[in-house]
């Protein structure tokens, strides 16, 4: 008989892990070492499961760079022993997070299933179990001794998303996040359907290697009617700025003031990095469909294609941090990596 799939659970904090107390009707954090008794569903589950937690549970609006380096080196360490792994955090930054660790994680060959829940586990009417069991399930997924999925993904209210494809925009709906240019990977109803032919699959015999510098000289500046001057100068003049998402109407315009135009010219030839990306959740930038656009293209701003807003701010932290050469930056920043773009 095969041995049974080992799972580690990484809890970071968020709503998922809280519970409350009926009497007092208050949240507390849940004692994540006692998972198994307060959840007695998981020992159905055909896998072992260990559990680890972050010292401080986090509420995840404090996540940052050093958590995704924590999380990161977290599975570095435990990546011989387990067969997937399970990263419980607060929903309002987990595409961020997701994003973040599908890039720091290179040639990733097993599961890494991000998940969080609206309600607490241990509320009545929680999504938390369907959540935590569903994720579990997929990460313990194998066929021919191979894990099924071999990348970051996010698994939210019956829907398994490749992370770095999604987006919040619900804070009060189960159904919390989506992915609108990416279809779902799996989704979960009667049975477990898995999309296969959306999975990335790592290239056999390739090694696990884990990226730990993230550069956070980076910003976002989301263009709205009547933006002034001062403020777009105030952000391409950031002592220290190496790159910026610009996120433009549509698919990828923006006014056509000299001024604006001749500022952005003039932060790219300081060697400042502008990435074009669509405020849209869904659909592509296309520069040079709209007159609005065709500036933009001449000034020679990175495509950010179809990438989400998300995807793009940890992409240039991770490309930065990496120390890719400025000369090939545009064209890396162009290429799809983890399945972040079209
Ligand atoms: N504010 C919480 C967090 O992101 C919400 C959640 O857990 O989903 O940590």
């Amino acid at each position: 008989m095969s041995k049974k799939p080992n799972i580690l659970l990484i809890y970071t904090g968020g709503t998922i892990g809280m519970i409350k107390d009926y009497p007092s009707g208050t949240l507390r954090a849940f004692d994540f070492n006692k998972l198994v008794s307060n959840i007695p569903e998981l020992s159905q589950l055909e896998c072992e499961i260990e559990s680890i937690s972050f010292k401080t549970p986090i509420d995840s609006s404090n996540m940052n760079p050093s958590y995704w380096v924590l999380i990161a080196s977290i599975i570095e360490q435990n990546y011989e022993k387990f067969d997937g792994f399970v990263v419980l955090q607060g929903s309002d930054t987990m595409s961020y997070s997701s994003s973040a660790l599908s890039y720091m994680l290179e040639n990733l060959s097993k599961p890494v299933i991000f998940t969080g829940s609206q309600l607490p586990i241990g509320d009545l009417r929680t999504d938390a179990k369907e959540n935590l069991i569903t994720s579990i399930q997929i990460a313990a997924l194998q066929e021919n001794n191979q894990a099924v999925v071999q990348e970051v993904c996010l698994y939210f209210e019956y829907k398994l998303y490749r992370a770095n494809r999604t987006t919040k925009i619900n804070a009060e709906h189960f159904q919390a996040f989506t992915s609108l240019n990416f279809p779902a990977l799996a989704e979960s109803g009667v049975h477990l359907k898995i999309n296969q032919n959306y999975l990335l699959k790592n290239k056999k015999g390739k090694k696990l290697k884990v990226h730990k510098v993230m550069d956070t000289n980076v910003a976002i500046f989301k263009l709205f009617p009547g933006f002034n001057r001062a403020l777009l100068q105030g952000i391409l003049n950031i002592p220290g700025l190496k790159a910026l998402v610009f996120e433009t109407y549509g698919a990828g315009n923006a006014p056509t003031d000299d001024w604006l135009l001749s500022d952005l010219s003039e932060a790219i030839k300081r060697g400042l990095h502008i990435v074009n990306v669509t405020q849209c959740s869904g659909g592509s930038v296309i520069m040079g469909r709209y007159s609005t656009s065709e500036q933009l293209k001449k000034l020679q701003l990175i495509n950010g294609g179809d990438i989400t807003s998300e995807a793009a701010i940890t992409k240039l932290m991770y490309l930065l941090g990496s120390g890719v050469s400025h000369k090939s930056f545009r064209t890396i920043f162009e290429t799809s990596l983890r399945g972040e773009l079209t």
